[in-house]
């Protein structure tokens, strides 16, 4: 079994790629984590959750999950307040933690000023 340090969930949104990767590196090197990026991160959370999520705790068993929002994402249309976000990936964050008691989940948000806590 090749171990994951950590899982990254992220959108697909361009604009800040570059951002969380750099944040991410603070974290782990390539090698070292699985990445998710789905349109939205959380806000899907059937699809982030359900298949693919599940699928990196199974095979990989990730110590810790980072989840990225992002401000101004088209998957949230009009609605793209921090609160809204801080909810979605709230929720998801306790589905992380039933899934797996142990596993630690940080939760932050990329905006156009930098990488800030959720
Ligand atoms: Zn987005």
């Amino acid at each position: 079994m090749h171990k994951a340090k950590i899982l990254v969930i992220h959108c697909i949104d361009l604009r800040f790629q570059e951002m969380i990767d750099a944040d991410v590196k603070q974290n782990a090197s390539y090698g070292e984590f699985d990445r998710i990026a789905w349109p939205g991160a959380s806000i899907d959370f059937e699809n982030v959750k359900n298949s693919a999520i599940d699928v990196s705790l199974k095979l990989h068993q990730p110590d810790e999950v980072i989840i990225y929002e992002h401000e101004d994402c088209g998957a949230y249309g009009q609605n793209n307040a921090f609160e809204t976000h801080k909810k979605n990936a709230q929720k998801l964050k306790e589905a992380l933690i039933e899934a797996s008691p142990d596993i630690k989940v940080t939760l932050k948000i990329a905006t156009f000023e930098g990488i800030k806590e959720l």
